[in-house]
């Protein structure tokens, strides 16, 4: 029998914290509600873990992380990454029935996209375990100098609702493969992916207190997990707001930190670029995932010899894109994750018009079937006559929403692509491969994609510059934030330190 529970049923259904190897109550014996964004319904009860929880799980990590797990061979670190990749997979279907009913991103990009590379980054990291070395150092006089790449310790993980199984892979993959223990809070909006993750993380025969997961609100789990002084490290995917204050409350204990955060990437069109490519490049760029991606193409940058074609086709396709029953297959577009995701995004229009703006296509709630009138569904929207530093440009929206921003020249273009706090990626589309790499140096931003857009993979790093963050998730960078270095020194002659006298 399938571990994952059907998305379907029409209970609420009901979640613990998992601490220790179990499911229990929060201690105040709290719980929230998660509704599915495309009915606004209620989909689970979950238990509200706040400070007291946050204790009992810190514990058990330290625990876990002084017992066994700290003992065990990395070879078996990896079997065990290896089982729980392979579980997932089994339950694939699942599993990404349930992230589209609490996130509302659609099943295609559930089951083909996201769920995937959840098991891609489990496999890659499952594979690393094995692969965390130390060096030898070709010190002067007659030492031996090797390092040890031992783990951090105790890792606490605070992460977003936009890709809620996938950011809590990009997060526990590296640390489980490096020797560290895990409390992970998942964002309140989409708890259910990641209590599920915890039933096959215990299925798997992770032992106690390696990973615990503690849903709950920010203000009171994320906080009391940022600031706990028993934390070796605090990892943070979410807006640069909050970034800030982890790294405040990090600095009190001198928790080591990674962030990443927001973004405002500019995705480029120039008018020697293969347009049609072109136009499903920005497609691709601001409508995946509702527009809910840090790395979101939002600042559409075309060059002006060929705005008005490329507009015209954008437009059409723009149009067309299907909004709607996000569990339905051929549905392009569902939900955004919450009203209050919603109103925010609804309320960058009024922004765009007072700044002087174009609603080009949409900037409305679609209207949508009886049983979608609740869900939080907003139309692909296009602003053009945008520029770049209007508010609408300088601000992540975190929506379908593209600001079209046309250009004269390259030079024109790098400064304002540049101007900007975030610097997570950015993409071009040319056919000329001198300027496509030459972009590729110019701009201040940790990815960039030439003549495609969104591309992941669990072996290449992805973060950014700037206020978009710091420390680089996926590929051999994630082990080092997982990983501390110790320098060894063995004296090989054998004679007494002369240096005070003998
Ligand atoms: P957020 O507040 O930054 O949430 C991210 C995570 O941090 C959630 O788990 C959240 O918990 C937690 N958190 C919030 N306040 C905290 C605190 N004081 N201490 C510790 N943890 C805390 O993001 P949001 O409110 O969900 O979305 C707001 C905006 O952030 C979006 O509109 C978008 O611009 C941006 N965002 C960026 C990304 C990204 O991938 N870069 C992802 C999501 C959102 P709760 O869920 O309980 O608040
Ligand atoms: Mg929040």
């Amino acid at each position: 029998m399938s571990s994952v529970q059907q998305a379907a049923s029409s209970e609420p259904r009901k979640y613990q914290l998992f601490i220790d190897g179990k499911f229990v109550d929060a201690e105040s014996g709290k719980t929230f509600a998660t509704p599915n964004p495309a009915t606004g319904e209620p989909l689970a009860e979950v238990a509200e873990a706040d400070k007291a929880d946050i204790e009992k799980a810190v514990a058990a990590a330290r625990r876990a992380f002084e017992g066994k797990w700290g003992r065990m061979s990395a070879r078996e670190r990896g079997r065990l990454l290896f089982k729980l990749a392979q579980l997932i997979e089994e339950n694939a279907k699942e599993l990404a029935e349930l992230e589209t009913a609490d996130n509302g991103k659609p099943i295609r990009e559930s089951l083909y996209i996201d769920l995937p590379q959840v098991v891609e980054n489990f496999e890659y990291f499952a594979g690393f375990a094995t692969k965390i070395e130390g060096e030898t150092i070709p010190v002067s006089g007659q030492f031996l100098n090797y390092t040890l790449r031992e783990p951090v310790g105790v890792c606490g993980q605070i992460i977003p609702w936009n890709f809620p199984l996938l950011m809590a892979a990009w997060k526990l993959a590296p640390a489980l493969a490096a020797g560290n223990t895990v409390v992970l809070k998942p964002a309140e909006q989409t708890p259910v992916g990641a209590m599920e993750l915890a039933r096959l993380i215990q299925e798997a025969g992770f032992p106690d207190g390696v990973v615990n997961i503690v849903p709950g609100f920010g203000e009171t789990a994320g906080a009391a997990l940022a600031s706990h002084p028993d934390i070796d490290k605090i990892a943070f995917t979410g807006s640069t707001e909050v970034g800030k204050l982890i790294a405040k409350a990090a600095a009190d204990n001198l928790t080591k930190v990674s962030l990443e955060l927001g973004g405002k990437a500019p995705n480029i069109v120039f008018a020697d670029a293969d347009i049609e490519q072109a136009v499903n490049g920005a497609m691709m760029g601001i409508f995946f995932n509702q527009g809910q991606v840090c790395c979101a193409g939002s600042r559409l940058f075309l060059d002006e010899r060929v705005k008005d074609e490329f507009l015209e086709k954008f437009k059409e396709k723009a149009e067309k894109v299907k909004v709607g029953d996000p569990s339905d297959k051929a549905t392009q577009m569902g939900p955004q994750v919450s009203s209050e995701q919603l109103e925010r995004i609804k309320s960058y229009v009024g922004v765009a018009r007072a700044e002087g703006a174009t609603v080009f296509v949409g900037g409305e709630s679609p209207v949508l079937d009886e049983k979608f009138q609740k869900g939080y569904f907003f139309q692909p929207t296009i602003f053009s006559e945008v520029k770049n530093q209007m508010r609408v440009a300088q601000e992540e929206i975190f929506g379908p929403v593209s600001c079209v921003i046309t250009f004269k020249d390259e030079e024109d273009l790098i400064r304002q692509a540049n101007e900007t706090i975030y610097g997570l990626s950015a993409g071009i589309w040319t056919r000329d491969i001198t300027r496509a790499h030459r972009f590729a140096r110019e701009i201040k931003a940790g990815v960039v994609w030439i003549n495609t857009y969104n591309m992941f993979n669990a072996a290449s790093p992805f973060g950014g510059y700037k206020q978009s963050g710091y420390g680089r998730e996926m590929g051999k960078h994630a082990i080092d934030l997982y990983t501390q270095v110790k320098s060894v020194w063995v004296d090989l002659s054998g004679k007494p330190i002369g240096w005070f006298g003998k």
